[in-house]
């Protein structure tokens, strides 16, 4: 089984990595460990930045051998905000610390009678520890609800009504989400590319 690092403290991505690949055997970015900066404009380059940064630093401190390290950048791009929040979906209305009231105020920039599509977006970087980094992605299209809806997930999941669905992320049982969301896609992608199937 191999052992990889997950380059995150979101404890939402690492709960899903571990439902959409249990053939691989996740350490969490330990609590010790510095931010990983993702200064990049593109999710593919924050992940890349993301699973290097995370590399190097664990050459030097990390507590036990790893195969490789995984990281994830995502985000909620909302046609009638021109794609955003987007790449910046984590820095969101950086005052509010709870993501209902992040959700409220994104659905309160939201035109009346706008289109309200969206879609979520992951980007994956996989770094061996020697060697190149490859990416891979997923997506998928919805739009917003009217108001938050759920408490499943995390994040912009109780605002999401992916297509041909009637519930949000928040309302459908994770196994639902699994089955068609943006990171379950790259999964199905890093799968393959990493020769698991
Ligand atoms: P980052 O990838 O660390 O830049 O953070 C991505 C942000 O996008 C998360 O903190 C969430 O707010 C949001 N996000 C990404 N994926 C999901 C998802 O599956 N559900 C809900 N929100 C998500």
């Amino acid at each position: 089984m191999l052992k990889v690092l997950l380059a995150s403290r979101n404890a939402g991505k690492l709960r899903e990595f571990a439902e959409l690949l249990p053939e691989l055997h996740f350490i969490p970015w330990p609590a010790e460990a510095p931010e990983l900066p993702e200064t990049g404009a593109f999710f593919q380059d924050n992940a890349l930045q993301k699973a290097e940064g995370a590399r190097a630093w664990w050459r030097e401190h990390g507590a036990e051998p790893v195969d490789g390290v995984l990281a994830d950048d995502s985000g909620l791009c909302v046609d009638a905000l021109w794609g955003g929040p987007g790449v910046l979906s984590a820095r969101f209305a950086p005052d509010l610390l709870a993501y209902q009231d992040k959700n409220r105020r994104l659905l309160a920039m939201i035109p009346d009678g706008a289109d309200r599509a969206a879609r979520f977006v992951c980007v994956l970087a996989y770094a061996p520890l020697e060697g190149e980094a490859c990416t891979v992605s997923g997506s998928v299209d919805g739009s917003l609800a009217f108001d938050h809806r759920g408490e499943g997930g995390f994040g912009y999941d109780p605002i999401f009504i992916p297509d041909g669905q009637d519930r949000t992320f928040g309302e459908l049982p994770s196994e639902t989400k699994h089955t068609l969301s943006h990171r379950a896609r790259a999964c199905a992608a890093l799968r393959a590319r990493l020769g698991l199937d």
